[in-house]
């Protein structure tokens, strides 16, 4: 069994702008290890594209074991149209999905929170999102992305079937409900969870194991269930009724990516994926900006940062307890975008246009 190193920190950019954002990252971590001793031991590897273009896959074994025994995994993204062509288990974004599964990163939190900056930045009226502070606890390692059987085969009559299978366990439900509970103390206090319980056998199983552990161990918690096609409408009617809302790996796909889409930009939402504590408190946990590689912009320096940066303030807060160490990275974002700097995607009429290196280090300097 490979230890968790306390303070190791994995950097993978990976591909496009994943790079870019990263060597921002790298600047705050060295800023906290410079000004603040804060020891952490930084480790950089290839992932995705880039490690199939020099290894032929895309996780090699080193930087799976590199990942085992790192307390934080900073990703910045992969993928792009360079490997539209390559076979399907070689693919930039099989690493992703090796590393949640192999790590058992089971629960993956995306918060969506407007700033109020940037309120105009949103195709929602303002008045609908202004305040705007949703955290979705979406499960990661089950369900239909994962269920066997799956695949595609030859049927009698000439015809091909594919199938996925929608499946959960009791305890695979349990565990990440927990989470969202957990969580939702800590914010206003109320999950909704979302299934299809109407025409899914999983989704019953989903809403029915909720329930029953909210009953034992979370009275104080508000719950409420909703379907998830509803969740999706009331996302852009009143987004903000929600508090946490807790769903399955398919239905949080979905509702993540419109969730985020509610604050303006791809460019500012940060995430992370938690494994379970082991017996010594010890928990893998990867965290990344919610965007992905960007190949339209990749290289040309414009791509925000603010997503990667506030994904390293969640690792400092979920995996490294430095709670305070956090909320100062955060703040020191509103205040580089309380001064009016903007990179392209958040640009608005008279603020200053920064690129993303000056973005990073604009975020720095609040933070002296
Ligand atoms: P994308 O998120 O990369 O880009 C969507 C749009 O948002 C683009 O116009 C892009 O320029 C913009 N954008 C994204 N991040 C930005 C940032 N930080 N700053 C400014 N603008 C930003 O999504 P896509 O174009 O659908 O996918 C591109 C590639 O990324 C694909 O290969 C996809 O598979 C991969 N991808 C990877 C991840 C990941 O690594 N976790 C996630 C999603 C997509």
């Amino acid at each position: 069994m490979i230890k968790v190193k306390k303070r190791k920190v994995l950097l993978l950019p990976g591909d496009g702008i994943g790079p870019e954002v990263t060597t921002e990252v790298k600047k705050v971590i060295n800023w906290f290890n410079d000004k603040k001793s804060l020891d952490f031991e930084i480790d950089e590897d290839l992932v995705g594209g880039s490690s199939f273009d020099k290894h032929g896959t895309p996780l090699t074994d080193e930087v799976f074991y590199k990942a085992l025994e790192s307390a934080v995994i900073m990703l910045g993204a992969v993928g792009g149209p360079k490997w539209d062509g390559v076979e399907f288990s070689k693919k930039p974004e099989r690493a992703l999905l090796k590393l949640r599964k192999e790590l058992k990163l089971f629960a993956n939190l995306r918060p969506a929170i407007c700033f109020e900056q940037l309120v105009n930045a949103s195709t929602l009226k303002p008045e609908i999102v202004s305040g705007l502070d949703i955290l979705i606890v979406r499960e990661l390692t089950g369900g239909v992305y994962f269920g066997e059987p799956r695949g595609i085969k030859p049927i009698e009559n000439g015809e091909r079937k594919g199938v996925n299978t929608h499946t959960y366990t009791s305890s695979e439900i349990i565990r990440v409900a927990r989470i969202a509970f957990d969580l939702a103390r800590k914010r206003s206090n109320r999950v909704i969870s979302c299934e299809k319980s109407n025409v899914m056998e999983a989704g019953q199983l989903w809403k029915e194991e909720v329930q029953s552990l909210h009953d034992k161990e979370y009275k104080d918690v508000e719950l409420s269930h909703m379907l998830a096609d509803n969740c999706a409408m009331q996302l852009v009617r009143n987004p903000k009724q929600f508090d946490v809302i807790l769903t399955d790996n398919l239905f949080g796909d979905m509702l993540s990516d419109e969730a985020s889409m509610l604050t303006g930009s791809l460019g500012l939402l940060p995430s992370a994926s938690l494994g379970a504590k082991n017996k010594d408190g010890e928990m893998r946990a990867m965290y990344e900006p919610i965007h992905g590689s960007a190949p339209d912009i990749a290289g040309k320096g414009v791509a925000n940062p603010i997503a990667s940066i506030l994904s390293f303030a969640m690792a400092l807060r979920y995996s490294l307890d430095l709670d305070k160490e956090a909320e100062a990275l955060e703040k020191a974002v509103q205040e580089a975008l309380n001064d009016g700097l903007r990179t392209k995607d958040i640009m608005s009429d008279k603020m200053k246009e920064v690129s993303t290196s000056q973005m990073g280090d604009a975020i720095i300097s609040k933070l002296q």
